[in-house]
This record gives C-alpha cells, sequence and structure tokens, in this order.
C-alpha cells in the first residue's frame, strides 16, 4: 500500500537496504550485522538486498549463510559489471517503501539511518549522505573531484549535489522513477539527480574501510567521471566545435596575410618549419576531436545494441521471511 505524504510523520514503512558487494567476504558479515541491527530499531518490517556483483571471494557463500537471519535476498550476477548496474539491479529487486543504499565496506554508518528516516517523515523523497571529509583526501581525488563537479555543473543542465554518493534514502517513488529509466550507460550519481524529486542532503564523515582496499583506481575514478561527462554532458562536442571555429579563423587570417604578402610586398617565404607545425597541430586537434566524438558514437553504439546492463545469475530469497508478506 503506498504511504501518502501527510501520513509519513506516524507510518511504519517497509524498508529495503539495498548493499552492491564485489570482494567483501571480509566485510559482508559484520555489515549486515550492524544494517539488520539498526533496521530493527527503525521499523518492524524490512529486509535486505544484497547484490554479488561477480565476486571472486567467498561473498556469496557467506551471505547465503546470513539469509534467513537477515531476511536477505541475494542476487548474484553471471560477472562483474561494476556498481553503478548493481545499485540498478539492486534497486529492481528492492521491495519496500523507502529504499536505502549502502555500501558493503562498513564505510557507511548504518546510524546515519535514522536521520535520513527522519527526514523523510518531514517529507523529502530522497535523502542524500554528503561526505566531510574530503580534505584529508590525496590531491588527485580532491582536484579530480573539483574539476569534475565544475565541468558538470557548467555544462549540463541538471544540478548534480556535490561530495554525495550512492550512500542515500529514496521514498518509492523516486525508485520507480530510476527503474523507468531505458538507458543502459548507467552514471547513477546524475540519473538521481536527472529524476528530481524534494531532496536533501545531510552531512557524513565515511569510516575506514573494515578490510581489503577500493576497487576504486584512479584510472577506474577517471574513468567513471568521462562516463559521467559524456552522459550528462554534451561540454566535450561542444569544446571541439569551439576550438574548430578558433582555429579555423586564426587559419583565416594566416591564409589572408600569406597571400596579402605575396601579393604586396614579393616577399620570398620561407616557412617551411610554420607549414609543418602547422599542419602537426591541425592534425594533432583534427585526431583529438575525431576521438571526442567516438566516445559519444560509442556511447550511442552501446545504447542501440540493447544489450541488458546486466545479467542475473541466480536470486536467492529467505526461506522463512517474504518481504512482501510483511508490509
Ligand atoms: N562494488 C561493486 N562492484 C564493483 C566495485 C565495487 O559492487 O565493481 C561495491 C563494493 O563492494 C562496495 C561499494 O561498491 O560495497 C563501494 O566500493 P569501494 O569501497 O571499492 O569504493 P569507494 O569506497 O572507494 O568508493
Ligand atoms: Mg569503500
Amino acid at each position: 500500500m503506498k504511504i501518502t505524504d501527510s501520513a509519513r510523520p506516524t507510518a511504519q514503512p517497509h524498508i529495503t537496504v539495498m548493499v552492491p558487494a564485489y570482494n567483501e567476504e571480509k566485510n559482508i558479515a559484520s555489515t549486515l550485522q550492524n544494517i539488520g541491527s539498526v533496521l530493527q530499531k527503525m521499523s518492524p518490517h524490512w529486509d535486505i538486498v544484497v547484490v554479488d556483483d561477480g565476486s571472486r571471494d567467498q561473498t556469496a557463500q557467506v551471505v547465503q549463510t546470513l539469509i534467513d537471519i537477515h531476511h536477505v535476498t541475494l542476487v548474484r550476477f553471471s560477472r562483474n559489471f561494476g556498481k553503478e548496474n548493481a545499485i540498478s539491479a539492486g534497486l529492481g529487486f528492492a521491495k519496500g517503501d523507502l529504499v536505502i543504499c549502502m555500501d558493503a565496506d562498513g564505510q557507511h554508518a548504518s546510524e546515519l539511518m535514522f536521520t535520513m528516516l527522519e527526514k523523510w517523515r518531514e517529507g523529502y523523497d530522497m535523502v542524500y549522505a554528503v561526505r566531510q571529509d574530503r580534505e584529508q583526501e590525496s590531491s588527485f581525488k580532491l582536484w579530480g573531484s573539483r574539476l569534475f563537479y565544475r565541468m558538470m555543473s557548467s555544462s549540463s543542465h541538471i544540478d548534480i549535489p556535490r561530495d554525495a554518493g550512492d550512500f542515500r534514502l529514496m521514498d518509492r517513488k523516486v525508485v520507480d522513477a530510476l527503474c523507468a529509466l531505458p538507458e543502459r550507460n548507467r552514471f547513477m550519481k546524475g540519473i538521481y539527480a536527472w529524476v528530481g524529486y524534494k531532496s536533501i542532503g545531510i552531512p557524513y564523515t565515511p569510516l575506514p574501510r573494515l578490510h581489503g582496499e577500493s576497487a576504486y583506481s584512479k584510472l577506474k575514478l577517471i574513468a567513471l567521471a568521462w562516463t559521467g561527462i559524456t552522459s550528462f554532458s554534451v561540454l566535450p562536442l561542444r569544446l571541439a566545435s569551439l576550438t574548430g571555429v578558433v582555429l579555423a579563423l586564426i587559419a583565416f587570417a594566416y591564409g589572408a596575410v600569406v597571400v596579402i604578402d605575396a601579393l604586396f610586398f614579393h616577399e620570398s617565404i620561407p616557412g617551411w618549419p610554420t607549414m609543418i607545425a602547422g599542419m602537426m597541430f591541425f592534425a594533432g586537434v583534427q585526431l583529438l576531436f575525431i576521438g571526442v566524438l567516438g566516445e559519444y558514437l560509442a556511447r550511442v553504439y552501446d545504447e542501440v545494441k540493447g544489450r541488458p546492463p546486466y545479467i542475473v545469475a541466480e536470486v536467492v530469497e529467505p526461506l522463512t521471511f517474504k518481504p512482501e508478506a510483511a508490509v
């Protein structure tokens, strides 16, 4: 049953926490334990969806042993499809009136869910956690993220909140809107902002990872940022056109100078190095921007192929607990 806005302050919504997990065998048990103990205090109706994103370790086996204890639905991918796709899948399997997305590595404190629920009761449809510790991060991440948000805000029509990740609470209507989007290239940060709804950020400081290392290397982060930029803005294409126009104007002016010089001053022009340098420069710029066009074409190609963004190999549900029955 749908919860009306006026019923929110007293409602007991069914809460689904959705956890994407990739090689988290050492973290997943305590993360689920934490989530379960907080959820118990929040509502009588809750469950957890774990999306095992093709882990190569024992993550799925560990989760299987906890399915009945923590009301877990385990969704296993056929291979690693990436966190963005794991979240998309998890949202599809989440049945709650509210869905909260949380990492499996213990970096997202479960206690923040209380504040998220409070904000939802106040009438917000999406409550996202905004990280506060950016100053302590490596200069690569700090400057990289600054550049990213600047490019996004100046070039796309949607406003992506700074330093907000996937740790967030979403009302059922937001989840339905997200699930209805047909695009395969899923850049979640952009998609959350694109669907809109009444949203608010709450501050949090991520905890240290329990075990293991982040799956996001510098290269992966750059690739993700590039996906974001090319999925949500046409800035690189605009830059290509702008550079083309500026260079064409310069070339035209230079050509005019050469012609005037030859016609009126009859000076012999040695000009060989200038010509080569000019040729190289223009060829370089052209190649660069053909590359940019290629990137967009690749995205169109991906969408046109119509392949699913992920493949679910197996779904394991709790025997003793059916989420629908609890609502
Ligand atoms: N993750 C995933 N698929 C991947 C990489 C990561 O589902 O290909 C999950 C991972 O298990 C964790 C979350 O996404 O729950 C965040 O990943 P990680 O901690 O590696 O990234 P960071 O905290 O540095 O953003
Ligand atoms: Mg992490």
